[in-house]
């Protein structure tokens, strides 16, 4: 952990688990946990991109949340810019909530459709109390020029915009505040695959001119793939595997990972994406298990697996892997 609090390091996370009680009858009574993020360690470097990727049901906004304080962990710590957030009082968290901020999935149902964009984007300067009148109109007609979309649209009511164009409000309420640290939870998905790129150039190029760092959620590879610096691969509330982003796609470990890199969309028009058999839910992903959490979906999994479960071990420098077909140090036992 105190390795992982180097300057370089904006956000560090340690052992964060969040578990929702499972009750039965008209009592309520807890009969078990749903462990929604079960023990993540996990750091972001100053103005760099970690991508977050797993299937739907993972734990990834869960995470997303906690980070941003809007729900409590079960157990762990969240550090931000070397402090540990949780443990912050209400003026610091205030202070915090202006540095960190966040973009949702789906543009239609994150914006009220009955305040104008200038009432939305200038929400968080309103709740902040900051500037007044002309002053916070000016800045945000900035933002809306800064993202792409003409500052005279300012008394437009949501609806009156493209999925596009909404995703650039929302992008542009994260920014009005000039924060340092934005989660992205899946900010594509809700999109068309022609406006995706668009809206991924922007963020780019948005990083670039402020310096941001982003926490960049998706359950698809692919998106993830064009934007991060590092990507961290979850399942069933673990990181299953975590490295540089080069060294995962040439280099990808985990048969989780290589199961969702061959499911990845071949962009070709008329191919069809082929979704690998082991992949599709199954029904005992939520039972709980004493083995390795991915072995009844794993092509590859032995005996032994459904035994002990593995640690997330460095299978090379910087390279994170939980599985024990990857031997630290080693080269893999398996053929990809
Ligand atoms: P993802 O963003 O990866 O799709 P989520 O973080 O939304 O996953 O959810 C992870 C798991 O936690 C899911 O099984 C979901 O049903 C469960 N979950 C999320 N929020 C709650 C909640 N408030 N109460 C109970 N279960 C929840
Ligand atoms: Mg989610």
């Amino acid at each position: 952990m105190e390795q992982l609090q180097g300057a370089e390091n904006l956000l560090v996370l340690g052992g964060v688990k969040k578990y929702y009680p499972i009750t039965r009858g008209i009592l309520h009574r807890r009969v078990g946990d749903l462990k929604a993020v079960d023990g993540i360690d996990l750091s972001v470097r100053r103005g760099e991109t970690l991508g977050l990727v797993g299937e739907s049901g993972c734990g990834k906004s869960t995470l997303g949340r906690i980070i941003l304080r809007l729900e409590e962990p079960t157990e762990g710590e969240v550090f931000y810019d070397g402090r540990n957030i949780l443990e912050a009082s209400r003026v610091e968290m205030q202070l915090l909530r202006r540095k960190m901020q966040i973009i949702f999935q789906d543009p239609y149902s994150s914006l009220n459709p009955r305040q104008t964009v200038g009432r939305i984007i200038g929400e968080g300067l309103n709740i902040h109390g900051i500037g007044v009148g002309r002053e916070r109109r000016e800045r945000v007609e900035q933002v809306m020029d800064v993202v792409g979309l003409r500052p005279e649209t300012i008394h437009r009511y949501p609806h009156e915009f493209s999925g596009g164009q909404r995703q650039r409000i929302g992008i542009a309420r994260a920014l009005a505040l000039n924060p340092e640290f934005m989660i992205c939870d899946e900010p594509l998905s809700a999109l068309d695959v022609s406006i995706q790129a668009q809206v991924i150039n922007l963020l780019q190029d948005l990083q670039e001119q402020y310096d941001l760092t982003y926490l960049f959620i998706s359950h698809d590879l692919s998106v993830v793939k064009h934007i991060s610096d590092c990507v961290a691969v979850m399942y069933l509330g673990r990181l299953v595997e975590l490295a540089a982003k080069r060294d995962l796609f040439e280099n990808p470990c985990h048969p989780y990972t290589r199961a969702i890199l061959k499911a990845v969309p071949v962009p070709m028009p008329g191919a069809r994406k082929e979704r690998p058999k082991h992949l599709e839910e199954g029904s005992e992903a939520h039972k709980p298990l004493l083995g390795c959490a991915f072995q009844p979906r794993c092509p590859e999994g032995e005996a032994a697996c459904s035994r002990e479960a593995p640690l997330f071990r460095e299978h090379r420098p910087g390279h994170w892997v939980r599985c024990f077909k990857c031997v630290p140090g080693g080269t893999e036992t398996v053929g990809p």
